[in-house]
């Protein structure tokens, strides 16, 4: 058996902290896209930038089947306070949520698998925007898949609480499906002492909103997990006290782990606002407005993971509660089965999780996070 390539653990991690030094927001990755098409092109791979804006992608070509490792790029909207030495230096943008740390990962991938390359092709994708802003959808309309056909698709996030020699590899849902909701009562605005002369779409949604909990709480299969939440609730004028308004705005999210409790979850809270609306004679104007689907591990990807990660460490886990945030790594996961792995960031610093504003990527987990997706290359194409 060939001794595999072993990175060089303290140029990345030099790296790593460059980048969190230079964050960049979601399209806005110039800098960073600049430096992984650099580093990828030194080593001689097919590289492509500019996919999506600035997404870059880099092929190692082989024979035979193909893979996709995704990495995101981007920063996020908000001050840090980590204190660290190399702590963003742009005011009011930060690496709080790691990404940093996967780019970095993925370009020590692919220096150990272009050092020795496995059977087939392997895609590094690297993905702009992934916070709220749209780049794993982009890159796929962009024609992703077309240029870059994978016959598997794997993501990778950090996480704390996990050791950071330790990973999560589990089948079936990980994110949550991401979506939001707006509706509009519309009536007949009236004096508010003379309602019998209007149409009072303030008490439908009142209404609506007592009974929107009865949609996870008596229409969803109690063993499916969803959420509903009304959010945002606009009517009338408070310096208006004596009139009923014509309309009312209520607006909210939806979060759901299958695909078909997605779809319960938009039909159900329309057939709600339209049920009520009739009842009280007004209308009801709906749309659900589908962000991202939910993450759903492919158990034939998820075997591949689980395999290879147990292959860099002996600390994994098959049994990770799912997160109800979400990763638009999903669009890729509809394209090609897929799996979404978490890798341990060590133990939360001063109690700073994910987007918190002291929240930094654990070093130490480097050389694990690499070693994983080099050997999710090596077993995907065997
Ligand atoms: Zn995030
Ligand atoms: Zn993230």
């Amino acid at each position: 058996m060939q001794q595999p390539a072993q990175p060089d653990i303290a140029a990345l991690t030099a790296l790593r902290r460059d980048l969190h030094r230079h964050p960049e927001l979601g399209f806005e990755e110039h800098r960073t896209a600049g430096i992984v098409a650099e580093r990828l092109r030194a080593l001689g791979l097919e590289v492509e930038t500019g996919i999506a804006g600035t997404g870059v992608v880099a092929t190692l070509r082989g024979n035979g089947r193909s893979v996709g490792l995704r990495a995101d790029m981007d920063a996020l909207a908000m001050p840090e306070t980590s204190g660290l030495p190399y702590a963003s230096e742009t005011p009011g943008k930060m690496h709080a949520c790691g990404h940093d740390g996967h780019t970095t990962l993925l370009l020590g991938a692919a220096e150990v698998l272009a050092a020795d390359p496995p059977a087939g092709t392997v895609h590094f994708i690297f993905q702009p925007a992934e916070e709220g802003r749209g780049g794993a959808k982009a890159m796929v309309e962009a024609g992703l898949f077309e240029r870059f056909p994978c016959d598997m698709v794997f993501g990778l996030h950090n996480m704390p609480g996990l050791a950071p020699d330790q990973m999560a590899v589990v089948v079936g849902p990980q994110l949550a499906s991401s979506d939001s909701w707006r509706l509009t009562f519309r009536g007949i605005g009236t004096h508010g002492a003379k309602p019998h002369l209007g149409r009072d779409p303030v008490t439908a949604a009142g209404q609506f909103l007592s009974a929107l909990q009865t949609i996870p709480g008596r229409v969803v299969d109690p063993l499916q997990p969803s959420v509903i939440s009304a959010c945002s609730l606009r009517a009338g004028d408070p310096n208006a006290l004596n009139v009923i308004p014509d309309f009312v705005e209520i607006g909210g999210t939806a979060r759901a782990y299958t695909p078909e409790v997605r779809d319960q979850l938009e039909h159900e809270i329309g057939r709600l606002a339209h049920g009520i609306a009739s009842a009280m004679g007004v209308t009801a104007e709906y749309d659900y407005i589908r962000r991202i689907p939910p993450v759903v591990n492919d158990a034939g990807a998820t075997e591949i993971a689980l395999r290879a990660a147990q292959s860099v460490s002996d600390n994994v886990i098959t049994d990770f509660p799912p997160s109800t945030a979400g990763d638009d790594f999903a669009f890729f996961g509809q394209e090609a089965p897929g799996a979404y792995v978490w890798l341990g960031n060590g133990p939360a610093v001063d109690g700073a999780l994910h987007h918190n504003t002291g929240y930094d990527f654990n070093d130490q987990a480097l050389p694990t996070g690499i070693a994983f997706w080099a050997a999710v290359a090596r077993e995907a194409l065997t």
